[in-house]
């Protein structure tokens, strides 16, 4: 199978209400390349550097969506041209997002990364974890940032109710924050969830964003 059959493929499972992330992490530009061919617009990237790179190679109107766990150090190579980060899970790093976006000029957008998997190595914060951070007065004072919603992954597993448990227990986190911190704000709309394995079940359970890998471009060497 093609990238341009893969991507039809995925593309015809998804409703109109959902965007698809091609996330070519480990993967050359050609592939990206040919993926943008097709109608791609939207990209995901894990490593600040690769996705830099990669911005300076391939057109300007790709839409460049940061999935993986950001570190302090590496916020200032991809603030001036990223789309939506999905991965803030601290208030340290979304302090030196608003400092990057800040120099440059930008309103960066940013999600809230929770744990839901039953699992001990996926990042992501805890509920109250993230309501110390949205009732901060620190970040009551920023403004090159704007928090647009909620990113999740599901624990990795065949057992399908599980992994559906998760991204309920994700869709139950995105409506408590909305009502309570951004219920007159529509720009906090989005649920990123779902990758290759699980995005079926992801759109089912309300995501808006899903991140979709190794279905569109073939399996990764390493990750
Ligand atoms: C790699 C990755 C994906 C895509 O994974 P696939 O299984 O290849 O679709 C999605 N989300 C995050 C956060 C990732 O790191």
């Amino acid at each position: 199978m093609s990238i341009s059959d893969n991507l039809q493929k995925v593309r015809a499972t998804l409703p109109d209400s959902v965007r698809l992330i091609a996330v070519s992490k480990t993967k050359p530009v050609e592939m990206l390349q040919e993926a943008y061919d097709c109608g791609q617009r939207l990209f995901g990237e894990n490593k600040a550097l690769e996705m830099r790179d990669k911005h300076e190679l391939l057109p300007k109107d790709i839409k460049w969506h940061f999935i993986g766990h950001l570190q302090t150090n590496k916020v200032k190579y991809i603030v001036p041209f990223v789309t939506l980060i999905h991965s803030i899970d601290s208030l340290q790093l979304l302090r030196v997002v608003e400092k990057e976006a800040a120099k440059n000029n930008r309103v960066v957008d940013c999600l809230l990364q929770f744990h839901v998997a039953k699992e001990e190595t996926k990042f992501g914060m805890y509920e109250d974890e993230a309501r110390e951070l949205l009732e901060s007065e620190e970040y009551k004072s920023m403004s090159h940032v704007r928090i647009a919603g909620v990113m999740g992954m599901a624990t990795n597993t065949d057992d399908v109710d599980l992994v559906r448990g998760d991204f309920k227990h994700l869709k139950c986190i995105f409506d408590d924050i909305k009502k309570d911190y951004f219920a007159k704000d529509e720009k906090f709309c989005e649920l990123s969830m779902g990758m290759s394995g699980d995005y079926e079940i992801a759109v089912e359970e309300g995501a808006t964003l899903v991140r979709v890998g190794s279905s569109i471009f073939g399996a990764r060497n390493y990750a």
